[in-house]
């Protein structure tokens, strides 16, 4: 095990947290010092201080009993508390809503690849060598006489100066192929290299099967992480180029169309976002939706089962393709559309796949039928809240039998309303009363 190189004491990197947590670290500190243990803040944060880029994600890892400790810090201080046992760490919850990870120093070892490691306790050394790489092995000491004591045994550091991402050992991404896509995500996000060796590995472990046998559910969050991240775009083609799709399907192909409905994405989401303030968009599932959306239905369909995707995301997924392009078809082609046609094209897609069928326009540059489509974006979710003044119960009082007329009426009588051929509730009675005429000819005709 490598010697502890570079104890530097760093209290000023500390300095750069917000009051609140900095004054609750030092308290902690003291605490640690009061139960004979050592404690330290450590891992992405350590990192962030670092790069001097916000993270607010307190983790903490304890030299000695971290769940034990984790107690006693949730009593002192009335917080919430949840232990995970079986990884030998515990969340707390501060009154406040501040959260922290409180963790058990520990070393791990892989019984087989890609599967959870067993933990055994160890010391901090061991702890950060376990680590995926050197950028995120850095812990910094928080008892008072050592309060911002940073340890850097693996050249995080020297690895944040030279921008690189490197593992601490040659079977790194063997034990954890998450860590392929880890990689990716830093890399992407800071604006990182792999190195070199780190690299090699990367794609000697790509070029195998191990990331077959992750579960559905870690490469699931890998992924929508991955496409979490502040600019996806990049990532996406660096999981291309590295032949890193094919684990999500053999046939998923990165194509010159597909990577121009991607490229698209953003400026979708963010015309998206500025025009419908209220609606939560599930970005991470739009790119997943642009990635897959030349792809035939049943490879979609054995993405989302791959990935064990929720039933809302797959069916997100399964709107992406056929569903999202006949309604961009009709809606763009030359034409008048009226706003209930637009309305009855796009009332079962989700916000998501509204956000594909721009994207998709986006992408063909083609400048008039892109400012119709948002015009009939923007009509249709202000004609979502329109509402017929009758109900089913109205008809019934006008004497309509039991039978599937009620959906025809009520459905042309919204019709009539979105298109603003009727505007009171007295326009609705009327029309009511034509199409029950109407309705009761056709059943005596039959
Ligand atoms: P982010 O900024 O995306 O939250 P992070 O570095 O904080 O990134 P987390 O996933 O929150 O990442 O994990 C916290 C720390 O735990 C990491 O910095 C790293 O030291 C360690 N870690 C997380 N996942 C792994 C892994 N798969 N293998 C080894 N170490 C890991």
């Amino acid at each position: 095990m490598c010697a502890m190189k570079n104890p530097v004491r760093q209290t000023v990197l500390l300095n750069r947290l917000p009051v609140r947590q900095l004054h609750l670290l030092r308290q902690i500190g003291r605490l640690a010092d009061e139960r004979y243990v050592s404690v330290y803040l450590v891992g992405g944060v350590v990192r962030d201080l670092l790069l001097k880029r916000e993270n607010w994600d307190l983790d903490l890892t304890v030299e000695g009993n971290g769940i034990a400790f984790a107690r006693q810090v949730a009593d002192r201080y009335g917080a919430g508390l949840a232990v995970f046992e079986r990884f030998a760490t515990a969340r707390l919850t501060f009154p406040d809503g501040l959260k922290m990870d409180i963790a058990t120093t520990r070393r791990e070892s892989y019984a087989q690849p890609a599967v959870l490691p067993t933990v055994q306790p160890a010391s901090i050394e061991e702890d950060l060598y376990r680590r995926d790489f050197t950028i995120n092995a850095m812990a910094m000491q928080l008892n008072p006489g050592q309060f911002g004591r940073l340890l850097d045994a693996y050249g995080g550091q020297r690895d944040l100066r030279a921008r690189t991402i490197r593992v601490l050992h040659a079977g790194s991404f063997q034990d954890d192929p998450t860590r392929i896509f880890r990689a990716i995500r830093f890399e992407q996000r800071f604006g990182f290299r792999l190195e070199r060796t780190t690299l090699r590995l990367l794609a000697q472990a790509a070029s195998t099967n191990l990331i077959q046998q992750l579960s559905g559910p870690r490469l699931q969050n890998e992924i929508l992480l991955l496409f979490a991240e502040h600019d996806p775009v990049r990532a996406i083609a660096r999981l291309a180029q590295l032949k890193l799709l094919r684990f999500l399907h053999r046939r998923l192909c990165y194509t010159k169309t597909v990577k121009r409905v991607v490229t698209a994405a953003p400026k979708a989401l963010a015309w998206w976002a500025r025009r419908f303030q209220d609606s939560v968009i599930d970005r991470p599932i739009v790119y997943l939706m642009a990635l897959s959306s030349e792809s035939s239905p049943d490879v979609v369909a054995a993405m989302i089962r791959r990935l064990a995707l929720s039933r809302v995301q797959a069916e997100n997924m399964s709107a992406g393709g056929s569903r999202v392009d006949r309604a961009l078809k009709r809606l763009t082609n030359k034409g008048t559309v009226r706003p209930s046609q637009v309305y009855r094209l796009l009332a079962d897609l989700s916000d998501e796949a509204l956000v594909l069928l721009l994207a998709k326009q986006v992408d063909m540059k083609r400048g008039v039928r892109l400012s119709l489509l948002k015009r009939h974006l923007v009509a249709y979710v202000k004609n979502k809240a329109v509402k017929t003044a009758l109900t089913g119960r109205d008809l019934q009082a006008m004497g309509l039998q039991p039978g599937p007329q009620y959906k025809t009426i009520l459905g042309k009588l919204l019709d009539a309303r979105i298109d603003g051929m009727i505007t009171t509730e007295a326009d609705e009675r009327a029309l009511a009363h034509r199409l029950l005429k109407k309705a009761v000819l056709v059943v005596r005709e039959k």
